[in-house]
């Protein structure tokens, strides 16, 4: 092979390569997008004018946790929407009938919660639908988005939520996840007071030992939004105010 063809081919592979890369780097980046999926319809906040925001707890239910909250939210006259996996309504089906009962939302937050990214079409549907029947089963009656564990979704999910017309909900705010912020409480309810705007979908995880600080910002987050002049609403009421 002369030196020429060898120069011709590395460079050739050397391209491929780049290419592979950029692929798969921007395969990344859709993956965790947190305002867009290939398929379907996708909401992370809503372009409204009302002073509107929508808390959203993920995972759970669990004992005691889930209790405590709710108590938190009825003593504040706030309705929120909860994102559940279904293993663990399988395994405490009073506390997801309980948010049921208090008149919250109830959303899919998959079975396992496991990264749904390279999930095939069966596990996804199997995902999808053991935890709708559950959520069903714990006596909610409205629409039930989902959403993906850890934000992530690619190809197969969006393509299942598209086709089954179930929409995917994420977030704008989640202060929780924010290093400097995570476990101190007037730190997480400071964060959420001065970055809410109108249409804001806030996301809390509070119903683990290891989350209390944020379980105990929630009042603070509450008040504070209140005396900025802020409703709390459902996701269902969120979306409702959508200009298309
Ligand atoms: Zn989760």
């Amino acid at each position: 092979m002369s030196r020429r063809t060898i120069l011709m081919r590395l460079g050739t592979a050397l391209l491929f390569l780049l290419l592979l890369l950029l692929g798969l780097f921007g395969a990344w980046q859709l993956a965790r997008s947190r305002h867009f999926q290939l398929f379907g319809d996708l909401v992370d906040r809503v372009d409204t004018d009302q002073k509107v925001v929508a808390l959203t707890f993920d995972d759970g239910p669990s004992p005691g946790y889930t209790q405590a909250l709710l108590k938190t939210l009825a003593a504040q006259g706030v309705k929120a929407s909860f994102f559940l996996v279904g293993s663990a309504i399988e395994a405490h089906p009073l506390e997801a009938k309980l948010i049921a009962k208090a008149g919250h939302q109830l959303g899919n937050h998959s079975y396992s919660h496991q990264r749904m990214v390279l999930m095939s079409p069966a596990a996804v549907k199997e995902e999808l639908e053991r935890t709708n029947a559950l959520i069903r089963q714990a006596g909610y009656q409205g629409p039930i988005y989902f959403r993906p564990p850890y934000g992530k979704k690619l190809w197969v999910l969006p393509w299942f939520l598209a086709r089954h017309d179930i929409l995917s909900v994420t977030w704008d705010l989640e202060p929780d996840s924010h290093p400097k912020v995570a476990g101190n409480s007037a730190a997480i309810a400071r964060y959420v007071v001065d970055h809410a705007r109108p249409g804001s979908i806030i996301l809390l995880h509070v119903m683990f030992g290891s989350r209390q600080a944020s379980m105990a910002a929630v009042p603070a987050i509450i008040q504070g939004l209140k005396a900025k002049g802020y409703r709390f609403v459902t996701l269902k009421e969120l979306v409702a105010l959508r200009k298309s």
